[in-house]
């Protein structure tokens, strides 16, 4: 039974026609446990994205998601998504909580006025750029567009320290213009062996973020091998699969494989969190 832990819902900026009511239907649907949506909080959005496309408020409203999660939750138990779902299925809250130094303080301050079910940190922004776009990359190769990324993730997740899964730590892959797809182990084994024992050591999942690994034009990025039997080697345990879905049909895209995928390395578990507290699932 599949929880799905990194969706996004009308309250995101970039959340499009979905709605959490869709989204619920789609996980419900798929005979999902669960779904945890976790709307976009980013304080800051550097200033070349106007270049791009107009900058909009990027900070969700945690009270109005919340309170139509609530609303579809108690859909969901007067039977309306069927029997079977009335009895079992969760709908959870959530933030994705963009890490980036210029938010610091802001960040800290949401996170202990509010109440979420689950807390991902991830990466968007990064020296005053947005990777969506070309100018991060000007004047980088591949290893220190890369590299840079990995370690902007490892000091702000330190710095935050109050969530509960990192989110796709090889984001940067998806939009970069190098015939490198894939953030390898083997590239960077010292800073991705000190990311994978900072989740493990305090108790942080470890996201499969399945959009990453979808064709973007002609490149698709793959989920290096090496670093699941690097990160079972270490003793970690708590990985998370999460679609980043922004519209309802995306909800558990490739859940099937990955959950294959890990049992080949000897994962057995899916984790997901509960009220901040680590649930694990059978796969
Ligand atoms: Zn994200």
């Amino acid at each position: 039974m599949f929880f799905d832990t990194h969706n996004h819902s009308q309250f995101s900026f970039d959340g499009g026609a979905t709605t959490v009511e869709k989204s619920v239907k789609a996980a419900v649907d798929k005979g999902f446990g669960g779904i945890c949506f976790t709307d976009h909080c980013d304080y800051y959005v550097p200033e070349m994205k106007a270049q791009f496309e107009p900058i909009v408020c990027e900070v969700f409203d945690v009270g109005a998601q919340q309170a139509e999660i609530d609303r579809v939750s108690a859909m969901v138990a007067d039977g309306a998504f069927g029997k079977a779902a009335a009895k079992k299925f969760k709908v959870l809250k959530g933030i994705e909580v963009g890490l980036d130094e210029h938010s610091r303080e802001l960040n800290r301050n949401l996170l202990s006025a509010q109440h979420f079910d689950q807390i991902i940190a991830s990466v968007h922004y990064l020296e005053d750029t947005d990777p969506y776009f070309g100018p991060y990359y000007k004047g980088k190769n591949w290893k220190e567009a890369y590299g840079r990324y990995l370690e902007t993730l490892l000091r702000e997740m330190k710095r935050l320290e109050d969530f509960d899964i990192m989110g796709h730590f090889d984001y940067i892959v998806r939009y970069a213009p190098y015939p490198k797809e894939s953030i390898l182990y083997r590239d960077f084994p010292g800073l991705i062996d000190e990311i994978l024992k900072y989740l493990i050591e305090n108790g942080k999942g470890l996201e499969i973020n399945t959009k990453t690994y979808r064709a973007y034009g002609l490149r698709t990025p793959q989920l290096d091998r090496d670093i699941l039997i690097r990160y079972m080697e270490l003793g970690g345990e708590i990985i998370c699969l999460g679609s980043d879905s922004h519209k309802a049909e995306q909800v558990g895209a490739k859940f099937d494989y990955f959950a294959q995928y890990i049992k080949m390395f000897g994962f057995r578990r899916l984790g997901h969190f509960e009220g901040r507290k680590l649930k694990m699932v059978t796969i």
